[in-house]
Protein backbone atom coordinates (compact mmCIF):
# COMPACT_ATOMS: atom_id res chain seq x y z
CA UNK A 1 0.00 0.00 0.00
CA UNK A 2 1.14 3.14 -1.21
CA UNK A 3 1.63 6.00 1.99
CA UNK A 4 -1.30 8.58 0.42
CA UNK A 5 -3.01 5.17 0.03
CA UNK A 6 -2.84 4.29 3.94
CA UNK A 7 -2.88 8.04 5.52
CA UNK A 8 -6.31 7.71 3.39
CA UNK A 9 -7.47 4.78 4.78
CA UNK A 10 -6.03 6.05 8.82
CA UNK A 11 -8.75 9.48 7.76
CA UNK A 12 -11.32 7.62 6.91
CA UNK A 13 -11.48 5.64 9.95
CA UNK A 14 -10.65 8.55 12.27
CA UNK A 15 -13.55 10.81 10.64
CA UNK A 16 -15.37 7.30 10.97
CA UNK A 17 -15.00 7.44 14.76
CA UNK A 18 -15.32 11.18 15.29
CA UNK A 19 -19.06 11.09 13.47
CA UNK A 20 -19.96 8.21 15.52
CA UNK A 21 -18.90 10.26 18.87
CA UNK A 22 -20.30 13.48 17.17
CA UNK A 23 -23.64 11.70 16.64
CA UNK A 24 -24.18 9.97 19.57
CA UNK A 25 -23.47 13.74 21.51
CA UNK A 26 -26.16 14.84 19.23
CA UNK A 27 -29.00 11.92 20.06
CA UNK A 28 -28.44 12.75 24.13
CA UNK A 29 -28.95 16.35 23.75
CA UNK A 30 -32.84 16.56 23.39
CA UNK A 31 -33.71 18.72 26.14
CA UNK A 32 -35.70 21.89 24.90
CA UNK A 33 -35.09 25.28 26.40
CA UNK A 34 -35.29 28.89 26.28
CA UNK A 35 -31.55 30.06 26.45
CA UNK A 36 -29.88 32.99 28.07
CA UNK A 37 -26.58 33.83 26.02
CA UNK A 38 -24.23 35.85 27.65
CA UNK A 39 -21.50 37.18 25.23
CA UNK A 40 -18.50 39.06 27.27
CA UNK A 41 -14.91 39.63 27.12
CA UNK A 42 -12.56 42.84 26.35
CA UNK A 43 -12.51 41.37 22.36
CA UNK A 44 -14.43 42.74 19.55
CA UNK A 45 -17.43 40.44 18.13
CA UNK A 46 -20.38 40.30 21.19
CA UNK A 47 -22.58 42.99 19.52
CA UNK A 48 -21.99 41.55 16.05
CA UNK A 49 -22.57 38.00 17.26
CA UNK A 50 -26.05 38.66 19.15
CA UNK A 51 -27.43 40.62 15.58
CA UNK A 52 -25.88 37.32 13.93
CA UNK A 53 -28.45 35.50 16.04
CA UNK A 54 -31.33 38.20 15.47
CA UNK A 55 -30.70 37.64 11.66
CA UNK A 56 -30.83 33.96 12.13
CA UNK A 57 -34.41 34.09 13.93
CA UNK A 58 -36.07 36.65 11.90
CA UNK A 59 -34.78 34.16 9.03
CA UNK A 60 -36.79 31.48 10.83
CA UNK A 61 -39.93 33.71 11.02
CA UNK A 62 -39.53 34.62 14.89
CA UNK A 63 -40.27 37.69 16.18
CA UNK A 64 -37.83 39.80 18.17
CA UNK A 65 -36.93 42.64 20.10
CA UNK A 66 -33.78 44.62 20.58
CA UNK A 67 -32.67 46.93 23.16
CA UNK A 68 -29.32 48.86 22.76
CA UNK A 69 -28.48 50.53 26.21
CA UNK A 70 -25.54 52.61 24.77
CA UNK A 71 -25.60 54.78 21.37
CA UNK A 72 -22.82 54.80 19.24
CA UNK A 73 -21.90 58.02 17.81
CA UNK A 74 -22.55 56.45 13.79
CA UNK A 75 -25.91 54.53 13.33
CA UNK A 76 -25.09 51.16 13.02
CA UNK A 77 -25.93 48.92 10.03
CA UNK A 78 -27.73 46.62 11.87
CA UNK A 79 -29.87 49.24 13.01
CA UNK A 80 -30.60 50.48 9.55
CA UNK A 81 -30.79 46.64 8.71
CA UNK A 82 -33.55 45.89 11.53
CA UNK A 83 -35.15 48.65 12.94
CA UNK A 84 -37.95 49.02 10.11
CA UNK A 85 -38.34 44.77 10.10
CA UNK A 86 -41.57 44.04 10.69
CA UNK A 87 -40.38 41.31 12.82
CA UNK A 88 -38.59 43.21 14.93
CA UNK A 89 -38.83 46.09 17.72
CA UNK A 90 -35.67 48.20 17.83
CA UNK A 91 -35.43 50.50 20.75
CA UNK A 92 -32.03 52.48 21.44
CA UNK A 93 -30.89 54.32 24.40
CA UNK A 94 -31.08 58.23 23.84
CA UNK A 95 -28.17 59.43 25.23
CA UNK A 96 -24.51 58.99 23.31
CA UNK A 97 -21.69 56.78 25.14
CA UNK A 98 -21.60 57.78 29.32
CA UNK A 99 -17.92 59.45 28.83
CA UNK A 100 -19.57 61.36 25.79
CA UNK A 101 -22.64 62.82 28.28
CA UNK A 102 -20.71 63.06 31.21
CA UNK A 103 -24.28 63.29 33.24
CA UNK A 104 -24.86 60.50 35.81
CA UNK A 105 -28.50 61.71 36.47
CA UNK A 106 -29.46 62.19 32.98
CA UNK A 107 -27.69 58.73 32.02
CA UNK A 108 -29.55 57.03 34.71
CA UNK A 109 -33.06 58.41 33.60
CA UNK A 110 -32.66 56.94 29.98
CA UNK A 111 -31.17 53.71 31.45
CA UNK A 112 -34.22 53.48 33.19
CA UNK A 113 -36.64 53.69 30.63
CA UNK A 114 -34.53 52.02 28.16
CA UNK A 115 -34.90 49.30 31.39
CA UNK A 116 -38.86 49.82 31.06
CA UNK A 117 -38.59 48.69 28.09
CA UNK A 118 -36.58 45.77 28.19
CA UNK A 119 -39.28 44.97 30.55
CA UNK A 120 -42.08 44.85 28.80
CA UNK A 121 -40.35 42.42 25.76
CA UNK A 122 -38.67 40.46 28.88
CA UNK A 123 -42.44 39.70 29.46
CA UNK A 124 -44.11 39.18 26.78
CA UNK A 125 -44.43 36.08 24.88
CA UNK A 126 -44.49 36.91 21.14
CA UNK A 127 -41.06 37.72 21.51
CA UNK A 128 -38.96 34.31 20.96
CA UNK A 129 -35.74 36.39 21.02
CA UNK A 130 -34.98 39.37 23.14
CA UNK A 131 -31.56 40.98 22.68
CA UNK A 132 -30.54 43.27 25.54
CA UNK A 133 -26.87 45.09 23.91
CA UNK A 134 -24.27 47.09 26.04
CA UNK A 135 -26.49 46.02 28.79
CA UNK A 136 -23.57 44.64 31.35
CA UNK A 137 -22.26 49.01 31.36
CA UNK A 138 -25.79 49.85 32.81
CA UNK A 139 -25.22 46.66 35.95
CA UNK A 140 -21.08 48.13 36.39
CA UNK A 141 -21.77 51.69 36.70
CA UNK A 142 -24.73 51.09 39.06
CA UNK A 143 -27.29 52.40 36.69
CA UNK A 144 -30.26 49.83 36.94
CA UNK A 145 -30.52 47.36 40.13
CA UNK A 146 -29.12 44.45 40.08
CA UNK A 147 -31.94 42.33 41.33
CA UNK A 148 -34.69 43.40 39.00
CA UNK A 149 -32.98 42.99 35.90
CA UNK A 150 -31.95 39.31 36.90
CA UNK A 151 -35.31 38.82 38.08
CA UNK A 152 -36.85 40.05 34.51
CA UNK A 153 -34.43 37.50 32.76
CA UNK A 154 -35.17 34.83 35.08
CA UNK A 155 -38.52 35.05 34.71
CA UNK A 156 -39.39 35.41 31.13
CA UNK A 157 -41.72 33.60 29.12
CA UNK A 158 -40.38 29.57 28.42
CA UNK A 159 -40.44 30.36 24.57
CA UNK A 160 -37.91 32.85 24.60
CA UNK A 161 -34.27 33.22 24.39
CA UNK A 162 -32.41 36.10 25.44
CA UNK A 163 -28.85 37.62 24.59
CA UNK A 164 -27.07 39.91 26.73
CA UNK A 165 -23.65 41.45 25.80
CA UNK A 166 -21.10 43.71 27.07
CA UNK A 167 -17.83 43.76 29.00
CA UNK A 168 -17.58 42.10 32.58
CA UNK A 169 -20.18 40.71 32.99
CA UNK A 170 -21.55 39.56 36.59
CA UNK A 171 -21.09 36.56 37.49
CA UNK A 172 -24.91 36.04 38.65
CA UNK A 173 -25.51 36.63 35.32
CA UNK A 174 -22.77 34.58 34.05
CA UNK A 175 -24.66 31.62 36.77
CA UNK A 176 -27.70 32.50 35.32
CA UNK A 177 -26.64 32.25 31.42
CA UNK A 178 -26.75 28.76 29.40
CA UNK A 179 -24.38 29.98 27.24
CA UNK A 180 -21.45 32.19 27.84
CA UNK A 181 -18.82 33.05 25.56
CA UNK A 182 -15.66 35.51 26.46
CA UNK A 183 -14.49 37.21 23.85
CA UNK A 184 -10.55 37.91 24.11
CA UNK A 185 -8.92 40.65 22.61
CA UNK A 186 -5.64 39.15 21.01
CA UNK A 187 -5.52 42.09 18.77
CA UNK A 188 -7.58 45.44 17.42
CA UNK A 189 -6.79 46.94 14.59
CA UNK A 190 -8.27 50.70 16.72
CA UNK A 191 -4.85 50.21 18.83
CA UNK A 192 -2.85 50.75 15.69
CA UNK A 193 -4.22 53.70 14.82
CA UNK A 194 -7.12 52.20 12.39
CA UNK A 195 -9.97 53.90 12.67
CA UNK A 196 -13.58 52.37 12.84
CA UNK A 197 -14.47 51.08 9.76
CA UNK A 198 -18.26 50.77 7.97
CA UNK A 199 -19.48 47.11 8.15
CA UNK A 200 -16.93 46.16 10.44
CA UNK A 201 -17.20 48.16 13.17
CA UNK A 202 -20.37 50.05 12.78
P1 LIG B 1 -18.87 44.43 17.62
O1 LIG B 1 -20.08 45.34 17.66
O2 LIG B 1 -17.95 44.80 16.51
O3 LIG B 1 -19.22 42.99 17.69
P2 LIG B 1 -18.34 44.39 20.44
O4 LIG B 1 -19.79 44.49 20.68
O5 LIG B 1 -17.64 43.13 20.83
O6 LIG B 1 -18.00 44.76 18.93
P3 LIG B 1 -18.02 46.82 21.99
O7 LIG B 1 -17.20 46.93 23.23
O8 LIG B 1 -19.50 46.88 22.10
O9 LIG B 1 -17.54 45.51 21.23
O10 LIG B 1 -17.50 47.94 21.04
C1 LIG B 1 -18.08 48.27 19.86
C2 LIG B 1 -17.08 48.98 18.96
O11 LIG B 1 -15.79 49.03 19.53
C3 LIG B 1 -16.88 48.27 17.63
O12 LIG B 1 -16.63 49.27 16.71
C4 LIG B 1 -15.65 47.43 17.84
O13 LIG B 1 -14.91 47.19 16.67
C5 LIG B 1 -14.86 48.27 18.79
N1 LIG B 1 -14.08 47.40 19.68
C6 LIG B 1 -14.44 46.22 20.20
N2 LIG B 1 -13.45 45.69 20.93
C7 LIG B 1 -12.44 46.55 20.89
C8 LIG B 1 -11.10 46.59 21.43
N3 LIG B 1 -10.64 45.60 22.17
N4 LIG B 1 -10.34 47.68 21.15
C9 LIG B 1 -10.81 48.69 20.40
N5 LIG B 1 -12.04 48.73 19.87
C10 LIG B 1 -12.84 47.68 20.09
MG1 LIG C 1 -21.06 45.76 21.56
Amino acid sequence: MGNQEERDKRHKKAMKRKKAHVDKRIAEATTEKNLLVVLTGNGKGKSSSAFGMLARSVGHGMRCAVVQFIKGQWKCGEQENFADHPLVDFYVMNTGFTWETQDRDKDITAAKKTWGQAEKFLSDSRYELVILDELTYMLTYGYLEKLRVLDAIKNRPGNQHAVVTGRNASKELIALADTVSEISNTKHAFDYGIKVQKGIDY
